[in-house]
């Protein structure tokens, strides 16, 4: 039952047909981990703070530098050289004093995964690196986790929803390893309006579960943010996957 204030507060969501109060109440029950609280994972925090997920796992290790500013819209100058996740969950409170965040100033590792995976519902992959990105993977296979996954780099930018219980590829499939470069910023520009842009499909595709709404599970959906277009193709499950497809699958 939601409080009078709930009842205005998400009044927006509740006139959507398709949430209503169940659907509200549904993400105040949901527990959400954010990986990564850069150009992605802050407009994916803040829509997710102000929509009514319950609970907020923020992880990052990083630190707020001046390079940031030009398109992590949580942070001000007044943030710079402070941890990410301490000033991320301040601002969010700002937004929404009913969220419960725990912030955990770490990076991705396989042990802070195996501790943290576990308790969510949806894990979002805002991270800007390879390595940690097949990492997540694989922990969210493991855990039979559904996994929000973007990237932006320039003016193009990627998001797709995997489920380890539907017959579509996974990220692995997606860039076998070492075989292509991810679409990532950390080392290349990045026009920030884009970077916003996939950030905030990937808090809608949560809002979309956590509300069971049908979800694009499998299809990768690219923008160019040049053409204004987006591009969806399907994701493959690869035969030789060791996360997903392959012999060795589930034997992990
Ligand atoms: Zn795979």
């Amino acid at each position: 039952m939601l409080t009078d204030q709930q009842a205005l507060r998400y009044s927006s969501n509740l006139l959507i047909g398709s949430i209503g109060e169940s659907g509200q109440q549904r993400l105040l029950d949901s527990q959400v981990l954010i990986i990564g609280l850069g150009g992605l994972g802050t407009p994916a925090s803040q829509y997710l703070a102000s929509s009514g997920v319950g609970q907020l796992t923020l992880m990052d290790h990083d630190k707020v530098s001046l390079s940031n500013l030009q398109r992590q819209m949580l942070y001000s100058g007044l943030d710079v050289g402070l941890p990410k996740v301490t000033q991320a969950a301040q601002r969010l409170a700002d937004i929404n004093p009913d969220v419960d965040i725990t912030t955990l100033s770490q990076a991705a590792s396989e042990d802070t995964l195996r501790e943290h995976i576990g308790t969510c519902d949806i894990v979002l992959d805002c991270t800007d690196n390879r390595d940690t990105r097949y990492l997540i993977n694989r922990y969210c296979y493991w855990f039979n986790k559904p996994l929000i996954s973007g990237a932006a780099r320039g003016f193009n930018g990627q998001v797709v929803a995997l489920h380890p219980g539907h017959d579509h590829g996974c990220y692995q499939c997606l860039y076998p390893t070492e075989v292509k470069e991810p679409l990532d910023c950390s080392n290349a520009g990045i026009a920030a309006p884009v970077v916003g842009i996939i950030g905030a499909m990937q808090s809608l595709l949560a809002i979309q579960y956590l509300t069971q709404h049908e979800l694009p599970w499998g299809l990768l959906q690219s923008f160019d943010g040049l053409g204004h277009q987006w591009h969806v193709a399907e994701l493959p499950k690869s035969a030789t996957c060791p996360i997903c497809g392959g012999e060795n699958a589930n034997n992990r």
